[in-house]
């Protein structure tokens, strides 16, 4: 009987639409879904609520070091705590969209976030999303997804976002914070954004979520039947 790859990778640059096919994926399979975006999130904004300058990278990465981060599913959500207490209604606010990126760029703070992830995936029939999911975290991940789009549809995307969560922005704004997000995530020394050379890249700008979903699936099968052949 074929069975589907255990550890799954997708990487993939912001508002490519990584979480939504994750989280269907991982409803479709039983799986457990870790965002690690989510992550660099809570270091971004437990920093900016003890008012600790995003500037001063050892006090940052002392907090990534000795904070307790706990993400987990409820209800098709991630409920995201921080010592114990609920954070995840505070991280998509524009402060902690502005300033993730520099956080995550500190050595130190990708290294503990890096060490929870491995424990976490250690469990197998995992998904893990994020920008170094297959080159860095999980090198030996059995499929990896690399899933991209045109800065156009993404910044359409998370403008629909926004207006969801009731903010106001414009398509232009939202065009240019990629851009700038982009720039810092693939430029940044420690883990860039990048497809592992293993990585099915697949580009998702004129597809639908469930169309994204059907594809995907399809390169999971077809990993899986790979695995199943004699070598
Ligand atoms: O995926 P999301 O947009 O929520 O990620 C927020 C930020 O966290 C990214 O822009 C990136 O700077 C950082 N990140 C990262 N490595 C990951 C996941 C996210 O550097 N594995």
């Amino acid at each position: 009987m074929s069975s589907f790859p255990r550890t799954i990778a997708i990487d993939g640059p912001a508002a490519s639409g990584k979480s939504v096919l994750a989280e269907k994926l991982a409803d479709a399979l039983g799986y457990f879904y870790l965002d690690t975006g989510l992550m660099y999130r809570a270091v971004t904004n437990e920093a900016l609520t003890r008012g600790i300058p995003i500037s001063a990278q050892d006090a940052v990465t002392q907090l990534a070091e000795t904070i307790e981060i706990n993400v987990a599913p409820v209800n098709h959500h991630s409920v995201v705590t921080v010592n114990g207490r609920d954070v995840s209604n505070q991280l998509h606010r524009p402060e902690v969209d502005r300033n993730v990126s520099a956080v995550s760029a500190y050595a130190g703070v990708r290294k503990a976030m890096t060490q929870q992830q491995r424990r976490i995936a250690a469990r197998g029939d995992v998904i893990l999303a994020g920008r170094d999911i297959g080159t860095v975290v999980l090198p030996n991940a059995d499929c990896k997804i690399f899933l991209t789009a045109s800065v156009d549809a993404r910044a359409r995307r998370r403008m629909q976002d926004r207006l969801a969560r009731g903010q106001k922005v414009t398509l232009e704004e939202m065009r240019q914070e990629i851009l700038k997000r982009d720039e810092l995530d693939s430029s940044r020394t420690v883990a860039p954004l990048r497809a592992a050379d293993d990585a099915v890249i697949l580009d998702n700008s004129d597809l639908t979520i469930d169309e994204t979903v059907a594809r995907v699936l399809d390169i999971l099968r077809a990993a899986a039947w790979k695995a199943e052949m004699p070598s």
